[in-house]
């Protein structure tokens, strides 16, 4: 985790190129990702479901629940009873998430933080960002303390009791959010993204269409980014070990190393929050359902899978085990942030102390490739250090379940993914110099096997 902070720099808002037409500004997509408009269908239905069945699909019979393992016919006539059906419908859930990131927004309006410039835009101006998430997640960790000092641990509950309501209610949020942004995107002047300006509605409406939806001051897709899934997150997975405590009176080990593996990695992006303003996600991607639903739903209420597993099956593991699950956290923490802070360090100084005996290729578009230390070892060395770790989030969970073991398994597809996106990208910007760095740095993630 980075100590120090660099200060921000102060770069214009207002651009001194001149205008473009509205064509030029905004040119038509013509290629599609994600399969398309069907792609976009499937990923605008089929992940709320997907998230809705982990929170009815499984409880403390199992993951998944007995009922639905062994008669999935009376489990879904289950589910149409109308008590099961009110839990789907709950006010009080839905009101409770919504002042939740409401508190958030305010956060984020009124706390202190340093203000950064975004990257340039294709209009020539800077966006400016104001650095608070971190300031907002210890706010709201004063303020739910200020709460347990009087009233206990109870209150915490809430989560566990009303899940699949929250559930219900973040996927809400989401299509209403995102139904908003795209609605807006039509707005005279908006710059949209590169790649959501098909004409497709559903397509634009998943990809996203405008690239920096913004209420006056107050940048959606930023405030989004990191605060509603990564607070969320660390909430939720709180509410859990209190659970387990009310529970048994003590926490089990497995819990623990969950709650501080991850909520090292919660603390560790939102300290280093702009970082964020590089990331595909601010710099190429529109705001849509894609982020809307991923940000407020599926971070918060699928990362936490481990957790709430815990929570209902309070298994432990020898001192050991968690030796040695600690061991993989720390291999693929060092490599995820050292081979991410080598590339950062190299590319704001090449010739610096720790990275001027680097090798690097000299690419025709002036930036330059490394080719040994980390990023000798493989294309994306950083990944097979981030999914280690996730890996590592997952075995305190032991084998009753494969649900727990959803995140490796999804971060794992993400990854591979993403790399072919990445790939994508770099050969239509590099072109042949490309081509020569994949001949000197032969893997793709793995060395040696991948
Ligand atoms: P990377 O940090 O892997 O950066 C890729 C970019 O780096 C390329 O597009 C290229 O950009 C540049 N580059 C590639 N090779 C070299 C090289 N040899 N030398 C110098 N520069 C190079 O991008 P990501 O945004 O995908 O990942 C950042 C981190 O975020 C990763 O650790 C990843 O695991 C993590 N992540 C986590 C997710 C989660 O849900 N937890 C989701 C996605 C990512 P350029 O055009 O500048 O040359």
């Amino acid at each position: 985790m980075t100590t120090m902070k660099s200060k921000a720099v102060d770069r214009p808002e207002s651009s001194t190129e001149p205008a473009k037409t509205e064509q030029e500004l905004n040119p038509k997509t013509t290629r599609y990702e994600f399969l398309g408009p069907l792609g976009a269908l499937g990923m605008t239905t089929v992940l709320p479901v997907l998230v809705l069945f982990f929170a009815v699909g499984c409880d403390s019979t199992g993951y998944p629940s007995k009922l639905l393992l062994h008669d999935h016919k009376a489990f879904f006539a289950k589910m149409m009873t109308p008590e099961y059906l009110g839990q789907l419908y709950d006010p009080m859930a839905f009101g409770v998430y919504v002042a939740f990131v409401a508190l958030l927004a305010i956060f984020s309006l009124v706390l202190p933080g340093d203000v950064w410039p975004g990257s340039q835009l294709r209009d020539g101006t800077h966006l400016k960002y104001k650095m608070n998430g971190f300031a907002s997640l210890h706010t709201t960790f004063f303020c739910g303390l200020y709460f347990i000092k009087d009233l206990g641990l109870k209150p915490l509950l809430f989560v566990h009791d009303h899940w699949v309501g929250l559930v219900v209610s973040s996927i809400i949020f989401s299509y209403l959010v995102s139904i908003f942004v795209y609605f807006k995107s039509f707005k005279k002047g908006a710059l949209l993204a590169l790649g959501g300006n098909t004409g497709n509605f559903i397509y634009d409406f998943m990809i996203g269409r405008e690239l920096n939806p913004r209420i006056g001051e107050f940048d959606i897709k930023f405030f989004t980014e990191l605060r509603p899934g990564m607070i969320g997150w660390a909430v939720i997975n709180l509410s859990f070990a209190a659970k387990q405590y009310l529970d048994l009176h003590y926490i089990t080990k497995s819990m623990v190393l969950v709650q501080v593996f991850q909520m090292w990695y919660i603390v560790d992006s939102l300290w280093n929050e702009e970082a964020v303003l590089t990331t595909m996600d601010i710099t190429t991607d529109g705001f849509g359902f894609m982020l809307a639903f991923g940000l407020y739903t599926w971070v918060p209420f699928t990362y936490s899978l481990q957790a709430r597993y815990l929570a209902d099956f309070p298994t432990d593991i020898s001192y050991y085990t968690a030796a040695g699950i600690v061991a993989l956290n720390l291999i693929g923490y060092t490599i995820f942030r050292s081979a991410n802070s080598q590339k950062n360090a190299f590319r704001i100084n090449p010739v610096g102390p720790s990275v001027k005996h680097l090798k690097f290729i000299e690419t025709k578009s002036g930036s330059r490739l490394i080719t040994s230390g980390w990023w000798g070892m493989s294309r994306h060395i950083n990944y097979l250090g981030d999914w280690l770790m996730a890996l590592s989030w997952c075995l305190p969970c032991c084998f009753g379940s494969p649900i727990p073991y959803f995140y490796a398994f999804y971060f794992g597809i993400l990854l591979l993914h993403r790399e072919r996106r990445d790939d994508h990208k770099c050969r239509t910007k590099y072109g042949e110099d490309w081509d020569k760095y994949c001949s000197i740095v032969k893997y793709r993630i793995i060395p040696g096997v991948y």
